[in-house]
């Protein structure tokens, strides 16, 4: 599960979290929950919009956890209403300056036939060219969230109604979108056409939900239903889900990070359990990369369910040799200078008695920079272990995610630079490897591996061949991957 402390550059992050009910007495609490359950992905910022028929729409936004804001009472009292709508996000994409209110989501816009807010999880990878025609055209952004330019569009669209109208502005973005939107009685949920960011539906009493995950039906108690398709639009009204299909059918690319990483473990995508997955990746890396120790040991907490498998498949001892300190986050919201030096070590702390004199095999998600790989090496090291192994549970992360994940540049990416013998001299450790593109997707079910002419998900941060030209990205200069490459 992504971290959701300050001092971790080293991880990709998801940008966003979406949630949405309609059909429920006080809608905003029961969004407030989802948000909770969705906090790993994203914690800068969350913000609810509901509607009361008495009270029209209302809404807060607000800086930091869900937790912080979203449980006093007197704030929940101006949320009130059936129906509700919320986001928490990392950041989002074209507004990597200060975070600024206005950039959290929902995003409202007043139409003639009424209004409608709208919560984004995704990357619109032609909103630059998008904003220009649409300033051009007179429209005035109050953010500098690419998610804005769907309000927009919206505004400009000549059909009746909102969610005619959602079609026509979604058929003009390009990239990963996963969208809950919500007019004064109507709850609505997008997916794009290659389905790259998740989205499901719940069912709770006579009401519904719409989540980006499973795990946040389950704190509400609702139970959970489907995922909404790639490229299907449901329409909720009252009791009534109805399912559109507004753009060309393609072959579906959900993100394989999903599965990795960003998602939860007590999460269930495509059926499976999240948990379950990781767990076969872990059984899949000792397949492939086996090696004689003493101890599989996970880097906490998103490495466990990996080094279970791992140790699971060779029968290597599975042993807590690390252990996260839970609450560092919450200690140090602005560290000072002198703690940021004291790095990782405030975050993980290795159980000396267990490591001294042993072999330890480390099992980690992924490395993005490589700058924590090395300094958990160090501290292993510290407590007397005799070998390091690294064990990867993705393939090397050499190109930028431009759907919706925070990644570094791609000459960051320590992959985008060094092979993996390059990269273990480089952490000095006495081996390191990574699962292959093929043993990841056996892992996610697919027993004959990637299909190769036509991949059966997003895979561009390992692969390089991304699935939706990055267009704003190649006019500033980003190099697609090269037929020598
Ligand atoms: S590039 Fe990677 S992180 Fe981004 S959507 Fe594709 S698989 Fe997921």
């Amino acid at each position: 599960m992504p971290t959701t402390d300050p001092f971790d550059d080293d991880k990709l992050r998801e940008e966003c979290g979406i949630f949405g009910v309609v059909g429920v007495t006080d809608a905003a609490n029961f969004v407030t929950l989802g948000l909770h359950a969705l906090q790993h992905r994203g914690q800068e910022a969350g913000g609810i919009v509901s509607h009361d028929a008495e009270q029209g729409f209302n809404s807060a936004r607000r800086f930091g956890y869900v937790r912080d804001n979203f449980t006093s009472q007197s704030l929940m009292e101006t949320l009130p209403g059936p129906l509700a709508i919320g986001h928490v996000r990392y950041s989002t994409a074209g507004s990597k300056g200060p975070a600024q209110i206005r950039d959290v989501q929902p995003f409202f816009g007043e139409f003639s036939m009424g209004g409608a807010a709208i919560a984004h999880n995704g990357n619109i990878t032609n909103a630059d060219a998008l904003r220009r025609e649409l300033i051009e055209r007179g429209s005035i952004f109050q953010s500098s969230s690419d998610s804005e330019c769907i309000i927009h569009l919206m505004a400009r669209s000549l059909q009746r109604n909102i969610p005619e109208r959602m079609e026509d502005a979604l058929r003009r973005v390009e990239g990963a979108f996963s969208v809950i939107a919500m007019t004064r009685t109507k709850l609505i949920g997008v997916r794009d056409p290659l389905g790259v960011r998740p989205l499901v539906l719940g069912r709770i009493g006579d009401g519904w939900a719409l989540s980006s995950e499973t795990c946040a039906l389950d704190i509400i108690g609702a139970e959970y239903v489907r995922e909404i398709e790639p490229g299907e639009m449901v329409v909720i009204t009252g009791d009534k889900v109805e399912s559109i299909r507004p753009f060309r059918a393609r072959k579906p690319r959900f993100c394989i990070f999903e599965h990795v990483y960003f998602s939860r473990p007590d999460s269930i995508i495509g059926g499976r359990s999240v948990y379950e997955t990781r767990r076969q990746i872990g059984v899949e890396l000792a397949r492939e990369a086996p090696v004689d120790a003493d101890l599989v040991c996970p880097v906490p907490d998103s490495g466990t369910p990996a080094a279970i498998g791992y140790s699971q498949e060779t029968g290597i001892p599975y042993a807590m040799g690390i252990i996260r300190n839970q609450y560092m986050g919450r200690t140090f919201i602005e560290p000072t200078e002198q703690i940021r030096n004291m790095g990782v070590r405030l975050k993980l702390n290795v159980n000396r008695a267990l490591i001294k004199g042993k072999r330890v095999i480390l099992v980690d998600d992924s490395v993005v920079r490589g700058t924590t790989s090395r300094k958990i090496k160090e501290m292993i090291l510290d407590a007397g272990a005799a070998e390091v192994h690294f064990r990867i549970a993705s393939p090397p992360t050499a190109w930028p995610c431009f759907y919706g994940v925070d990644t570094p540049q791609r000459e960051k990416l320590l992959a985008a630079t060094m092979s993996e013998d390059e990269m273990c001299a480089h952490l000095q450790v006495n081996s390191l490897r990574f699962i292959s593109l093929d043993g990841l997707y056996r892992a996610v079910g697919e027993a004959e591996g990637r299909d190769r002419k036509q991949p059966q998900y997003c895979d561009a941060c390992f692969s390089g061949e991304y699935p939706v030209e990055p267009a704003d990205m190649i006019e500033k200069g980003f190099k697609m991957k090269t037929a020598a490459e």
